[in-house]
């Protein structure tokens, strides 16, 4: 087993640091933190944070190819204008679902933004998420149901298989994915986690087809050989919540880490000052660009 090592870069004292993600372009970090309704803009070179509240729960944040951010909120799927600060809902499939929201999603190769959705109440019981991507044309589809918690999705180098976790079942999962259609078919666990890991949340994939998943109450992030299904490399952190994790830095050769505080009691949060930061790891492999929203 490998260990890496990881610093904390900004004390950011998220209640639920989530969805970070590099944008290329701007050669800054996106991430959010869900609860408080806020989008945050870390530079590297400044290391400055900027932050926008859009007034509602946010659990994705991507970029767009024609410039700007889309985001899913509580209300759906929506663009965000970063200049007025202004999101604008494009499509609600769960509009009469007012106890869910949307949590973690990405897009897919070919420029769909697919994101799930969550209950916010006791989500790994009720199970009363979904699993939707949104087209280039602003139309939406369903893919998957019941979702407990909806987490991290990444596309293989072939666009071949798709990797999704739904934390409530405590599994990394794999799809056939047909790039040309955007269908999922042929669900199988690649990786079972063990209890004394805790819970995957969020994940990223590198250059090797290796993926990178965040633990819940597991103080680590994991390198995860998906043939295998088996810990080929850990990153510890001093933080008992941690939640995602993306490539950046111009060579794509740093994860940066997110975190929370929320859930932790008062002796917790004492004994992990830290939670709730961001957190820079050194993987010592490359990460993928991540694709921009298409539409
Ligand atoms: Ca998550």
């Amino acid at each position: 087993m490998i260990e890496l090592s990881a610093e904390r870069i900004l004390e950011a004292k998220a209640n639920l640091g989530e969805g970070p993600l590099w944008d290329h372009r701007a050669k800054v970090l996106w991430w959010l933190d869900i609860l408080a309704s806020r989008v945050h803009r870390f530079e590297p070179k400044s290391g400055k944070n900027d932050t926008w509240d859009v007034g509602q729960m946010v659990g994705t944040v991507v970029c767009r190819k024609q410039g700007g951010l889309m985001l899913a909120l509580e209300d759906g799927f929506a663009t965000f204008d970063t200049e007025s600060g202004v999101a604008k809902v494009v499509a609600d499939p769960e509009s009469e679902k007012s106890d869910n929201r949307f949590n973690d999603g990405k897009c897919d190769p070919a420029g769909r933004f697919w994101a799930g959705t969550m209950n916010k109440g006791d989500a790994l019981q009720l199970r009363t998420g979904a699993l939707y991507s949104l087209d280039t044309d602003l139309s939406i589809r369903k893919h998957l149901e019941p979702v407990g918690v909806s987490n991290g999705i990444v596309w293989s180098k072939d666009a071949k298989s798709m990797y999704y976790i739904d934390t409530a079942s405590k599994a990394v999962d794999r799809f056939d994915y047909d790039l040309e259609t955007g269908n999922i078919s042929q669900r199988q666990t690649v990786f079972k986690v063990p209890e004394e890991m805790g819970y995957p949340d969020g994940m990223a994939i590198d250059n090797q087809d290796k993926l990178w998943v965040a633990f819940w109450n597991g103080w680590q992030v994991a390198r995860i050989c998906p043939q295998e299904g088996k810990v080929i490399a850990t990153i510890k952190l001093p933080v008992a919540n941690v939640t995602a994790c993306a490539f950046g830095g111009a060579a794509l050769d740093q994860l940066y880490i997110t975190t929370a505080r929320v859930g932790l009691s008062d002796d917790e949060l004492a004994k992990q000052p830290m939670a709730g930061d961001l957190f820079l790891g050194q993987p010592g492999v490359h990460g993928v660009e991540s694709s921009n929203f298409a539409g």
